[in-house]
């Protein structure tokens, strides 16, 4: 028995976490409540603001609060270049470089046929309609080196050869 019901409900949200069993979040749970209570209740705010505020972009289904990102929104990237990725992850590291002003799309997973990931989930409709335009001329394709994502790829570049304008992969 617990000395405390809500304490006991602190502990199992934290364990929702990747990599956090009951022992670490007993140990968060005890940190933010008897040591950092100001900042427990400020990662509460966020927490509630960032899960209802954030979605995802309309046009290249990035994490994003406005209904374009950051990224789609700006008039000095070059639309002719659409570099495909698995995660949002991706697109920071890519960022980081410095080394593409191109648009991009992002797929938030890739195909797995065991876990009930099919096109539908990776937005591959989104995906048809903004090749479709015309703009994009050259894809990159940047899945993960995984079995997954290289299948992931080759389904993409299928779909790539079947849109009647020529675009580069
Ligand atoms: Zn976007």
């Amino acid at each position: 028995m617990s000395f405390s019901p809500l304490f006991e409900q602190l502990i199992a949200s934290f364990c929702c976490l990747p990599g956090v069993g009951p022992k670490s979040a007993q140990r968060m749970a005890f940190y933010l409540l008897l040591r950092h209570r100001d900042a427990g209740l400020q990662l509460a705010q966020t927490m509630i603001e960032a899960m209802t505020k954030i979605g995802q972009c309309s046009r290249c289904r990035i994490l994003s609060e406005q209904e374009l990102c950051h990224y789609c929104a700006s008039t000095k990237r070059n639309d002719a270049q659409l570099l495909i990725v698995e995660t949002p992850a991706d697109v920071l590291a890519i960022e980081e470089t410095q080394c593409y002003s191109g648009r991009y799309f992002v797929l938030l997973g890739h195909l797995s046929p065991i876990t009930g990931v099919g096109p539908e989930q990776l937005g591959f409709d989104l995906l048809q309609q903004l090749l479709a335009t015309g703009k994009v001329r050259e894809v990159i394709m940047a899945t993960n080196p995984t079995m997954e994502g290289e299948a992931t790829a080759f389904y993409i570049a299928d779909l790539i050869r079947k849109i009647p304008h020529n675009i580069a992969i």
